[in-house]
């Protein structure tokens, strides 16, 4: 086959611990006034949002603080916030800062873009597969992306995950054009965390490594991002949960959810994260909780179809030598199940709050994007057992 691909990746990227102090300079490179969203309570109270608002304006730049979002972004929060941004006389020089978890990023990522198209006043007419199916035709306002929780990879990819939960759904606002202009990480942000957010957060962004270098469309350059992720974070994330303050820890898991979002947004997802949207959207399961817990069975489902990748990554995170395809993938996939245990995240659905008779309809939900970089077709009924099994 010939060589081929497209590469999307953030215009610059600045990463280490305590580089959020050079924001101002950042936001100073990109424009003249800033609308802020961010994400949890804690950055306020803690006093790290006043802080960067600081920066920004000690910069020359007019920095107004939009909103902040403390649950996964929802059609009307884009659709209020856009409308806001649009009615502000926008104009050159007019930019997004999204601090926080991958909600806060999401939602300016997503109300950057609806802010310059306004086709329709509501997002939902340009998510995928459902709406009217209008794409992103004018350019969004340029965003910087200062993520603070180590996991969705938001900062590097060019989609925004945007819920409704009557009808339930959780589909994604994707163009190129969305991916952040500049992508600000400081691992120190996770200090802060508690351990079960650093847990879930983390195996969202090992989840993302993992399925992405199986997905169908998986590309070499992305491939190499994933393993590089992976091989350190596999072993990190135990220590981040142990011991929040661990520098090597943080800055690993801070470095694979970036690298997760760099091999996704290039390479597409799986099984995991096709019902993870469901469980989201139909049972209000965290994204990182329901990545968690669907990873092993997702890795059970493809075990056949993928032996010589889940074997490579065997070899390559320092799990496993065996020149054997065959034990080689089954020693990587117990490897995960022993994470997953370690991390106590419970191993079955209806442990989330899950029902049975709730399996039929997140069949249905776990169809779209995520699902078709799935190595292997999964039939509706297929999908059906396998659920069926994991509750
Ligand atoms: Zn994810």
């Amino acid at each position: 086959m010939p060589l081929q691909y497209d590469l999307v990746v953030p215009q610059r990227t600045i990463f280490g611990w305590g580089r959020r102090r050079e924001i101002g300079d950042l936001a100073n490179s990109v424009g003249r006034r800033a609308f802020v969203v961010s994400g949890s309570r804690t950055l306020e109270r803690s006093g790290q949002l006043a802080e960067l608002l600081d920066l920004v304006r000690g910069a020359g730049v007019d920095a107004v603080h939009a909103t902040s979002i403390s649950h996964e972004p929802e059609v009307a929060d884009v659709d209020n916030l856009a409308t806001e941004l649009a009615r502000s006389s926008l104009g050159a020089g007019d930019f997004v800062i999204g601090i926080g978890g991958g909600s806060a990023i999401d939602l300016a990522k997503a109300a950057a873009a609806m802010a310059t198209n306004r086709e329709s006043n509501s997002v939902s007419d340009y998510l995928e597969g459902v709406g009217r199916g209008f794409a992103i035709s004018h350019p969004p306002l340029p965003v910087i992306a200062v993520p603070t929780t180590a996991g969705t990879g938001s900062e590097a990819t060019k989609n925004a995950v945007i819920s409704s939960y009557d009808p339930p759904f959780k589909k994604s606002l994707r163009s190129d054009q969305m991916v952040p202009r500049i992508v600000l990480v400081d691992p120190e942000f996770a200090v802060s965390l508690p351990p079960d957010v650093t847990a879930h957060t983390g195996m969202d962004a090992i989840t993302q490594l993992i399925e992405s270098y199986v997905s169908r469309r998986a590309k070499s350059i992305s491939q190499m991002l994933a393993i590089h992720g992976l091989q350190n974070a596999i072993w990190a994330l135990t220590e981040a949960v142990a011991d929040g303050r661990c520098q090597w820890a943080r800055e690993t898991m801070a470095h694979a959810a970036l690298l997760s979002g760099v091999a996704l947004a290039n390479s597409g997802l799986g099984l995991a994260h096709g019902v993870a949207a469901a469980l989201g959207s139909i049972c209000r399961i965290s994204h990182g909780l329901a990545c968690a817990v669907m990873l092993p069975v997702a890795l059970r489902a493809n075990q056949a179809v993928c032996e010589p990748q889940l074997a490579t990554l065997a070899r390559l995170t320092g799990t496993v030598r065996l020149e054997d395809n065959r034990a080689a993938a089954e020693a990587f996939i117990r490897r995960i199940e022993e994470l997953v245990r370690a991390l106590k995240i419970p191993p079955r659905l209806r442990e989330l709050g899950v029902r049975q008779e709730q399996i039929p309809t997140l069949v249905r939900g776990s169809h779209g994007n995520s699902l078709s970089g799935n190595p292997r077709d999964v039939s509706d009924e297929e999908l059906h057992e396998i659920l069926r099994a994991a509750w």
